[in-house]
């Protein structure tokens, strides 16, 4: 097997944030409606900081109206619902992210269901995942990690995988489960393997679409990868790597990429793979949340 496409999840992301800003142009001169996000950042966490300003940015990029809401990590549980209250009332906030984590007193599913589900860009409502699960995926917000996986696999295999087996390793609400969904929609035979599966390495081969997020570093190695299989890397991990005698930190993702590289046919690498695109998948949902609304004002 020669060595495998590299998936560019920066190329895809430049490309769709194009097309987002070229329809939010539109959208404001067909119906004066600018679409506005409000992210809501409770805390100090060095890690949600980042992920908050590149949000930001890039939304500033496709024309939106970003808001971001900076609460300190004290603040009351009560204080954050009634800010979620006010933005869910206003009629510039077409969605509507609360950074996870979230301090430790404040219960994220109380927090995450207060949100509109018209407004709720990140897809955890239950209504969407709802919708989500029973397969009315035009009428959720799916969440942005699993989407933006999803449009790369159909850039590599087509949008109907019938027949094909797709192994999803990790089953959280974020990302394995949803992710499932949105392969099972397309007509995927679907595995979810997570920390309790036997053999893992033996599930994994059966996989056409391997898909990892688990969070361990290069914990999917080599030999767990079918010849010609497609695999999406989503895992985000920080390790120390020793270059030129120093101590560096780097990020790595769950798969041994250079090891799965030699069998699989398409992999996305770790950075630029899976990250970027997750990023642009949630401005394609807070413009469709606003397109919904200007096509309700008439
Ligand atoms: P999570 O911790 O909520 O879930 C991890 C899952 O992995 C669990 O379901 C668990 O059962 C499974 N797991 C743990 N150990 C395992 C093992 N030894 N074998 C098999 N399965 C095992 O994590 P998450 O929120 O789903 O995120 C997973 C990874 O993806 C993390 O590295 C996270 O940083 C990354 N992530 C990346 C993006 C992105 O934009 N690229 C977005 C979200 C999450």
């Amino acid at each position: 097997m020669t060595a495998a496409k590299i998936i560019d999840g920066k190329a895809k992301a430049a490309e769709l944030t194009a097309v987002i800003t070229a329809k939010t142009k539109k959208l404001i001169a067909e119906h004066g409606v600018t679409p506005g996000l409000s992210v809501v950042l409770v805390g100090e966490d060095p890690a949600s900081q980042v992920y908050v300003r590149n949000k930001k940015r890039t939304a500033e990029a496709c024309g939106f109206n970003s808001v971001q809401h900076t609460l300190p990590a004290d603040t009351s549980e009560a204080d954050v619902l009634k800010l979620i209250d006010t933005l869910n009332s206003d009629p510039s906030v077409h969605g509507i992210l609360v950074q996870l984590p979230l301090p430790d007193h404040m219960d994220e599913q109380k927090v995450t269901q207060a949100i509109l589900p018209s407004k709720d860009v990140d897809g955890f409502h239950d209504i969407n995942v709802g919708r989500l699960s029973a397969g009315h995926i035009d009428k959720a917000f799916v969440p942005c990690t699993p989407a933006g996986c999803m449009l790369m696999i159909e850039d590599q295999l087509g949008k109907d995988l019938s027949g094909l087996n797709a192994v999803v390793i990790g089953r959280s609400n974020i990302v394995g489960k949803p992710m499932a969904s949105l392969l099972l929609a397309a007509n995927a035979t679907v595995t979810i393997a997570h920390s309790r599966t036997k053999d893992l390495p033996a599930v994994a081969r059966g996989a056409d679409i391997l898909v990892a997020a688990v969070g361990r570093a290069r914990m999917v190695k080599g030999d767990w990868v079918k010849p010609g299989a497609i695999v999406i890397d989503v895992g985000i991990n920080r390790i120390e790597v020793e270059i030129d005698g120093e101590k560096k930190s780097k990020l790595t993702g769950d798969v041994d990429f250079a090891a799965a590289s030699e069998h699989a046919a398409a992999i996305t690498p770790v950075p630029g793979g899976v990250g970027p695109m997750t990023i642009v998948m949630l401005m394609a949902n807070t413009l469709a949340s606003a397109q919904r609304r200007a096509a309700s004002n008439g």
